[in-house]
């Protein structure tokens, strides 16, 4: 299949040309068509399978064919990395065309606001924005969506995940009912299903299927109790070889637990995660990218989107809520063609997890224990059984049978929540 068998408008494919699009990637190939057809869409890809131009190119096919006044596409993105990065595609597929675009993203000064403002005012065919930069621009009265004919949110997923279903929903009321909605997300966890039914009526469905980890990925796992896991950590990263380090935990909270203890042990580590403002991240990405941080510990907003080559190893502190949020966390290491370790810490609560994990990259990991002087941790097998006979039994994974951790120390054992306690 080519790009040509979609019909697209001659200045279209001019852009693709001058872009050096050839063949449709498969999100391409499954949703261009049902875009052009007008149905609304939920597409479950993620970053780097080709879905922006999935959704662009049959909206500015539309653009082109029926041009108007006022704001035809309305699409939110969850970051200002994001937003720029749709917007410079945008630029590129459009540049034979008359249509335009706005980027509308916080994070930047005042200026950047009346920028904003400014260009809102003047008018463009697409807008693409942050949600909480559109509810205080939308406060202004300076931009007008009663035309707006698509809508796309783009990493639906993490939208949610950031705390942003009521700015969605609020920026929605402002659109006309009879547009078409298109949802992207990397996840398709039951809260987006819940967005998608409250937003959208009839909607056709496509997904790609989640790409396995890379095989110059190390793969390690190890069974621990809560208390073990930062000895072990601080054991593990006496290893030289791993110059370049992400681990992941689940909460904001025990992030920075875990970077204020280490930063104690003398590691060189900082913490990332979305209490930092847009400033602060991208300053400590920039420490981590030019090698002057060893170790970055965040939750799963680091998991996507970042663009960081080189990276040694990748730790779970816990193990990630969601399978597909494994294969998203590991592929930060052996990009590229590269090799990197992956190491992931299972307490006796995470063990169906992990088993879901394991499911879906189709591979039984071998579960080494810690080291003798950490102590040994908890079984595999038996866990499963004691998880499914116990249900709740909350404390599982905290409770060590032979020791504490390696400074003696018993910590206060904390109920763990899922999703509920993401970040991203
Ligand atoms: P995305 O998943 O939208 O972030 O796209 C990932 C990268 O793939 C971007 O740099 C796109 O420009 C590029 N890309 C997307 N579709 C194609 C295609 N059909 N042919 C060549 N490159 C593409």
């Amino acid at each position: 299949m080519t790009f040509r068998d979609f019909k697209l408008d001659p200045l279209l494919e001019e852009g693709l040309n001058a872009m050096g699009f050839e063949q449709p990637t498969p999100i391409q190939e499954k949703a261009i068509p049902i875009i052009l057809s007008g149905s609304d869409l939920i597409a479950c890809a993620q970053t780097g399978t080709g879905k922006t131009a999935a959704f662009i190119l049959p909206v500015l096919n539309n653009i082109v064919k029926n041009p108007g006044a006022g704001v035809n596409t309305m699409i939110l993105a969850p970051t200002r990395e994001l937003a720029m990065q749709i917007d410079q595609q945008i630029e590129g597929f459009s540049y034979f065309t008359n249509s335009s675009s706005i980027a509308i993203y916080g994070g930047g000064d005042g200026q950047d606001y009346m920028q904003q403002k400014r260009a809102l005012k003047r008018g463009a065919d697409i807008i693409i924005a942050t949600p909480g930069r559109l509810i205080s621009l939308l406060g202004s009265k300076e931009i007008n969506l009663s035309g707006v004919k698509h809508l796309i949110l783009d990493e639906a997923d993490r939208m949610l995940d950031m705390g942003f279903f009521d700015d969605i929903m609020k920026i929605i009321s402002h659109l006309p009912r009879n547009r078409q909605t298109l949802l992207f997300s990397a996840t398709m966890p039951s809260n987006i299903r819940k967005l998608a039914g409250s937003i959208m009526k009839d909607y056709e469905e496509v997904s790609i299927s989640i790409s396995k980890p890379a095989e110059g990925i190390l793969q390690k796992a190890y069974m621990t109790f809560d208390n073990q896991k930062e000895p072990l950590l601080i054991e593990v990263l006496k290893n030289v070889d791993y110059q370049t380090v992400i681990v992941f935990a689940s909460t904001k909270e025990k992030v920075k637990n875990l970077t204020r203890s280490l930063q104690k042990n003398k590691v060189k580590v900082k913490d990332f995660h979305s209490d930092l403002d847009q400033s602060q991240r991208e300053k400590i990405m920039q420490e981590f990218k030019a090698r002057n941080l060893r170790v970055l510990i965040g939750t799963d907003i680091l998991s996507r989107g970042i663009d960081v080559e080189g990276i040694d190893l990748v730790v779970n502190f816990d193990v990630p809520p969601d399978p597909e949020d494994y294969v998203h966390r590991i592929g930060r290491t052996a990009r590229a063609s590269k090799t990197g370790t992956a190491i992931t810490f299972i307490n006796q609560k995470d063990v169906p997890r992990f088993r879901q994990i394991e499911k879906l990259i189709e591979r039984e990991l071998e579960k080494e224990n810690p080291p003798d002087f950490i102590g040994k941790g908890p079984e595999y097998q038996q866990s499963r059984k004691r998880d499914y006979e116990r249900g709740g039994n909350r404390n599982s994974g905290n409770s060590p049978k032979r020791k504490s951790n390696s400074e003696g120390k018993r910590r206060k054992p904390s109920r763990r929540k899922n999703s509920g306690q993401r970040d991203s």
